[in-house]
């Protein structure tokens, strides 16, 4: 069997140009449709995105509602639809932390540059004209513009572009697999973790770091799953030197880890949170930024010469996309989709580990609520560096399965309204590209 063209869509691999697009025509629930009329089980959620699944009648009703209705205005100089208002005012109330302002955008990206944009005009109110500098962690994730992909710790979103740009430095990742199973206990781990970020500010100079962001779990970088201990220490060393904390939330946002937002799963206290990706469930490009209390006094107080807040995009609380997202949020909130994630989330696991658990190939197994991992052993079977993931990803494909590859580790992030029988097939399924793999390497 052939290995294009999935592992051709991967950005570590550049598409050759000859190579013919996998085009899909139709979507519901869980499963979508390609132009031969072949099925597929969507493991990854669209992109971790479409959470409530495809054709979710309630969202097309919503989106054909505000079009007839009012389907462009744009919030500028003080004027505003009356629906990006009421998203706004939702989004508020479902906070973790006293929120009262929400900033809108149209992609993660857009979100993470515009809370950047914040974290700088917080210091200028401040008076603090040196602040510019960003960490991010290497491995992170927060989009390909100029400034998020300048923060996101992938080589192949900084190769050829003159990126990171000057301002932006990466500290190391918190990716416990290694460290601890060389021996190093978890407490040790995170002690070594902090010590680099302490000393990456201090050879910045603490009066020149203007924020600080992470994804609560690092999704695009692999699947990573920092140490609990770890983003408590983290934001005890921001604080006392007054770097914002962005939380990415763009892709654990809305119950993805089994709480309306990992921000409250693992107990954080962010100034900025972006979001996107599941606000909408998808269905319409809308993202994010809600805006703390501290740094929405401090902007609320500046001195008039510091000058306005020079930032915002024509399609800024979109009212189409800001009807459907009302919409997504209040399913998320009447059929409590977290909950439905909490108490499914161990099904995942465990038909996750009695399929693969016990395997050679497979380093480990790994997941939090409905992200899920399995990471591959580099090189087994004698396959170059990331192949597994490819292969197992291709193979899924002709199982009528979709799942994402990073490397050596496949990805399944299956939409939150699925059913933990839904999730045994994807499974299943998922086992079985494996061993199809897994035979098409033996001699
Ligand atoms: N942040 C995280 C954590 C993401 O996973 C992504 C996209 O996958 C982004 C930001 C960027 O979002 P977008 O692709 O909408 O710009």
């Amino acid at each position: 069997m052939a290995f294009h063209p999935t592992t051709l869509l991967e950005p570590h691999t550049p598409p050759a140009l000859t190579t013919e697009p996998h085009v899909i025509v139709r979507g519901e629930r869980l499963t979508v449709w390609d132009r031969e009329g072949r099925s597929y089980l969507d493991a990854t959620s669209g992109m971790l995105c479409t959470n409530l699944g495809y054709s979710q009648p309630r969202l097309v009703r919503a989106a054909e509602r505000q079009m007839a209705r009012l389907p462009f205005f744009a919030s500028f100089a003080h004027r505003t639809a009356d629906v990006a208002l009421a998203l706004a005012d939702d989004l508020a109330r479902l906070a973790p932390l006293p929120m009262g302002r929400t900033f809108f955008a149209n992609s993660g990206a857009e979100a993470n540059d515009s809370a950047f944009k914040l974290a700088w005009y917080y210091h200028r109110c401040l008076g603090r004209y040196g602040r510019s500098t960003v960490i991010s962690q290497e491995r992170g994730y927060h989009g390909t513009t100029v400034a998020a992909g300048s923060a996101t710790g992938l080589d192949f979103v900084h190769r050829g572009f003159g990126l990171p740009l000057p301002s932006f430095v990466t500290v190391a990742c918190p990716d416990p697999h290694g460290p601890l199973r060389e021996g190093l206990s978890e407490d040790r781990f995170v002690d070594r973790l902090v010590g680099r970020l302490e000393r990456l500010i201090e050879h910045e100079g603490p009066d020149t770091v203007a924020a600080f962001i992470a994804e609560p779990i690092l999704g695009a970088g692999g699947l990573i799953i920092p140490p609990p201990g770890y983003y408590p220490r983290v934001q005890e060393v921001l604080a006392r030197h007054d770097i914002l904390f962005v939380v990415d939330e763009v892709v654990t946002g809305f119950g993805r880890t089994g709480s309306m937002f990992a921000t409250t799963e693992f107990g954080l206290a962010p100034d900025l949170i972006t979001l996107a990706k599941g606000l909408s469930s998808a269905y319409a490009p809308i993202s994010a930024v809600m805006v703390g209390q501290r740094v929405m006094d401090t902007i609320a107080d500046r001195s008039p010469d510091v000058g306005a807040f020079g930032h915002g995009f024509t399609y800024s609380g979109h009212p189409v996309a800001a009807a459907v997202a009302r919409e997504a949020l209040a399913i998320v909130v009447e059929e409590d989709v977290p909950g439905h994630v909490r108490e499914t989330a161990p099904t995942l696991m465990t038909a996750l580990a009695d399929a693969f658990g016990g395997e050679a190939c497979v380093r480990d197994v790994r997941g939090y609520g409905f992200l899920a991992a399995v990471t591959f052993v580099t090189g087994a079977g004698g396959l170059p560096e990331g192949e597994w993931g490819a292969r197992v990803m291709s193979e899924a494909v002709e199982h009528g399965l979709l799942v994402r590859a990073v490397g050596d580790t496949v990805i399944v992030a299956p939409p939150l309204v699925s059913t933990g029988e839904e999730i045994r097939t994807m499974v299943g399924l998922l086992e079985k590209a494996y061993r199809a793999a897994l035979a098409g390497i033996r001699p």
